[in-house]
């Protein structure tokens, strides 16, 4: 069991005993207040999981959520400023080629996970969003749950 399994996908708090979410069995909340309140938000990603038949890699994952929250809400939340996602660095410049090969794996992969039914977006976007979040991978090998990262929300750890 990693870190990520002890903390609530919604509240970010850690507990000793989560439930499951019943369709992917991968999100894992406190309890059903907490699986109602994320519910809005997981049920694309729940979908997408179940469709997928596993869950993908944290990058991916990450880069799908900011990726519906954006079609949604047009911007993505960053130290609780409003930033669009192009006036994000990406740093697809500054990467060694093992780097890029595996950039280019992710996105593939995410192509393969990210639903049909979903806005498609072009391969440079994707990889765009892939570059920016790629500094904040190393993070979650210090125990930073993916949920986390600031790009995405406000962190209340
Ligand atoms: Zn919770
Ligand atoms: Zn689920």
């Amino acid at each position: 069991m990693n870190l990520g399994d002890r903390i609530c996908h919604n509240c970010f708090r850690r507990q000793d005993k989560l439930q499951r979410c019943g369709q992917c069995k991968f999100a894992h909340y406190c309890d059903r207040t907490c699986q109602r309140a994320a519910w809005p938000e997981h049920k694309v990603e729940c979908g997408a999981i179940k469709a997928y038949g596993k869950v993908p890699n944290e990058n991916i994952r990450l880069v799908a959520r900011i990726m519906w929250r954006l079609d949604k809400e047009g911007s993505v939340v960053s130290d609780m400023q409003l930033t669009t996602l192009d006036e994000l660095e990406d740093h697809i410049n500054d990467m060694q080629e093992e780097d890029m090969k595996e950039l280019k794996v992710d996105v593939h992969n995410f192509l393969d996970y990210w639903p049909r039914t979903s806005k498609q977006h072009t391969i440079d976007s994707i990889s765009h969003i892939f570059g920016v979040v790629r500094p904040n991978v190393s993070k979650t090998r210090l125990g930073v749950p993916p949920s986390c990262w600031p790009v995405i929300s406000h962190c209340p750890l």
